[in-house]
């Protein structure tokens, strides 16, 4: 296929892909078998990995609300001025939709944040690839899972859970504090938890929101 000006035109109308939340259900299989001392392997690469792609899709997301988008034809960088009617065009392969359908296919998946986060997925896509023992790998995405957005004053504000396992913001909170936790725990899993739970319970009261305390000590299970 080719344009008017005769240009290779096989990806002009690709679409935007970007990467779901994970299933709560492998996350918490993943939690179960490190808390038996048996951490599944298979397990930790499909989230791990699951995970990187969504960290990369949330960067690109933010990149392009910055002006920087990214080409689903051929990853390209397309640059423009955050104007709806604005046609993307990329000079490489052809693809091109307005500035409005692009966002529109990111927006309200829980794809935007500042800095601090970015840095925090940055570090997770930079060092998850390297990883070689099954625990330096779980540390990885225990980190990852409980780390938190935050305010301009450096406060804790929403869990990145939020941006990385499907369901809404009080059930993926309600999730972590139900993750199965043992004595053959990945060594630092169970105090990343409690440094969690402490910043949840700050934005429970910061927030007034009781349902963000509730859970506290209660449903986890632990081996
Ligand atoms: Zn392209």
């Amino acid at each position: 296929m080719t344009t008017s000006n005769g240009e290779q035109a096989g990806n002009a109308g690709a679409a935007m892909r970007w990467a779901p939340r994970v299933q709560q259900h492998l996350i918490r299989r993943l939690y179960e078998s490190d808390a038996r001392g048996l951490l599944d392997e298979e397990l930790l690469n499909e989230v791990g990995w699951g995970l990187y792609a969504r960290c990369e899709s949330f960067i690109q997301a933010v990149e392009a609300a910055r002006g920087r988008a990214t080409c689903p034809g051929c990853g390209q960088i397309v640059l423009h001025s955050r104007v709806p009617e604005e046609v993307l065009r990329c000079a490489n392969c052809g693809w091109e939709t307005t500035w409005q359908a692009y966002f529109e296919s990111f927006q309200h998946k829980q794809l935007s944040g500042a800095e601090p986060v970015l840095a925090l997925f940055r570090e997770f896509m930079a060092r998850f690839p390297l990883a070689n023992s099954p625990s330096d790998k779980m540390l990885l995405i225990d980190r990852l899972i409980h780390g938190f957005h935050q305010s301009l004053d450096g406060d804790p504000t929403r869990t990145t859970g939020i941006n990385l396992i499907e369901g809404r913001y009080h059930e993926v909170v309600e999730f972590l504090d139900s993750l199965t936790y043992g004595d053959s725990s990945t060594q630092g899993t169970v105090e990343t938890l409690a440094e969690w739970r402490d910043k949840i319970d700050y934005t429970a009261e910061a927030w007034g929101d009781e349902r963000l305390r509730r859970w506290r000590g209660q449903g986890r299970e632990t081996l």
